[in-house]
């Protein structure tokens, strides 16, 4: 690959940049697409123990998945299927239960590690012959000259390319992707504001054992201080374990996460009400400041953001990567009807279409995150009576139900 003319350059190798890379170059095997990650050390799949972080990937991301080889690669490695979801109040009788028979469909979704998915993407860009992820490139700096983008590492520490070596060169591409996640350097470089809301919120996230079996069900209590997820996992043996994602108010996750592995297991048992019995063992916690951020704009001349650098959302309803898949999908169909009418996919007008199908949407969902919390986090007799009211309508009524999985799994 000619890194001095490249067509497409992705600055981040997350799944969302992965995934936009494979998708280009599988559906475009005429551009040259390459990825920059910063980190020399790439995330490995550990074969005895769960990566914590997962996601719970929808019907419309695993076909994205597919159509670019690594969904194979990720159910043969580990993907836990589940076929129903449990959401109720703390702090009154509502609950709803969504089922996969109610859209007579096998399953809801997939929660996948992290890991998992990036490491079936990684492989796919390998086998890819107009692909190539470039690893220990930090973009640090750029400039634009007849429409050729000039990037180059962070000079302090030159990266390391291919076998250790010092590199101190400059690529080169026409177009430039930025999926460089929540602190966005291209973001930043295009000089593009971005909006944040501080849920003064951390997201406590680690894998826990329990005394029953989750039975593929993805289970959400919302407490006042915040949602507490127990997602189920499988692929090592048993249906014990589950990846928790735990949010609570800052002061209060500052407590809990001070706490000893027994005594913070028997709080997580305590406030999910031991719907699956004992919590016996908990691994190592992670902690997640939660803010939701969207970009003013997605674009500047000749690059354009996707995934964490245009949107971040509140973990709750578990849509942060399915929205970045999305953004992928719309940005490569844009960059294909350009090809087809031989115009530049950098080209302005291209790019503009491109925010006009996702920011919209990826704005709703953000507003209709921040609405849950909120009302979820009230303790308001009005606003409790609204949310256990509201959640018994919806399980009551089938048609609703049906409607809501079904647009939540085309996310
Ligand atoms: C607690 C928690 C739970 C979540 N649960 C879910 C869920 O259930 N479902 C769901 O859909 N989403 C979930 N999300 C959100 C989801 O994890 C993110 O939306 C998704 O991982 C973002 O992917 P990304 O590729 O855009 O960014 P990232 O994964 O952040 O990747 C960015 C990459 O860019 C690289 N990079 C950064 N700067 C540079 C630079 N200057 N040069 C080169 N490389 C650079 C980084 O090293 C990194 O590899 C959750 C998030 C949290 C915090």
């Amino acid at each position: 690959m000619n890194r001095q003319r490249l067509d497409i350059a992705v600055v981040g190798a997350g799944m969302v940049g992965l995934a936009q890379a494979a998708l280009l170059a599988v559906r475009h095997p005429q551009l040259q697409v390459a990825v920059l990650e910063a980190s020399t050390e790439l995330p490995e799949v550990s074969p005895d123990t769960y990566d914590p972080r997962v996601v719970a990937l929808t019907q419309a991301s695993r076909e994205l998945l597919e159509e670019v080889g690594a969904w194979a690669l990720i159910e043969n490695n580990r993907a836990c299927p589940y076929t129903e979801m449990r959401v109720w109040d703390a702090e009154g009788t509502g609950s709803v239960c969504f089922n996969s028979r109610d859209v007579q469909l096998p399953n809801l979704g997939h929660i996948v590690e992290n890991n998992v998915v990036v490491d079936a993407l990684r492989r796919r860009i390998d086998e890819l012959p107009n692909a190539e992820l470039i690893s220990g490139f930090r973009l640090e700096s750029w400039w634009r000259d007849c429409g050729l983008w000039h990037l180059q590492p962070r000079s302090d520490r030159l990266a390391d390319v291919e076998g250790g070596e010092r590199n101190p060169e400059t690529l080169r591409a026409r177009l430039l992707i930025g999926a460089d996640g929540v602190r966005s350097r291209v973001r930043d470089l295009l000089h593009i504001r971005c909006h944040e809301t501080n849920y003064h919120q951390t997201a406590m996230v680690c894998v826990a054992r329990c005394s029953e079996p989750h039975r593929h069900t993805a289970w959400q209590r919302f407490l006042k201080e915040g949602p507490l997820a127990f997602l189920p996992l499988s692929g090592l043996g048993d249906e014990n374990h589950c990846a928790v994602v735990w949010s609570a108010d800052d002061a209060l996750a500052r407590e809990l996460l001070e706490l000893d592995d027994a005594a913070f297991a028997l709080n997580m048992e305590k406030a999910f009400e031991s719907r699956l019995g004992e919590v016996e063992a908990v691994g190592e916690r992670y902690a997640f400041p939660l803010r939701a951020r969207h970009a003013e704009s997605y674009f500047g001349p000749g690059a354009v953001l996707v995934g964490d650098a245009a949107h971040s959302i509140h973990p709750l309803a578990g849509q942060g990567a399915n929205l970045g898949l999305q953004d992928v999908r719309v940005l490569s169909e844009e960059i294909g009807r350009a090809l087809k009418r031989d115009l530049d996919p950098s080209d302005n007008s291209v790019l503009a279409r491109y925010q006009r199908r996702r920011r919209g949407d990826n704005a709703a969902t953000l507003k209709a995150m921040s609405a849950f919390k909120s009302l979820f986090g009230a303790g308001d007799l009005h606003w409790r009576w609204l949310r256990n009211t509201g959640l018994s309508m919806v399980d009551a009524s089938p048609l609703l139900k049906k409607r809501i999985i079904l647009r939540a799994m085309a996310v």
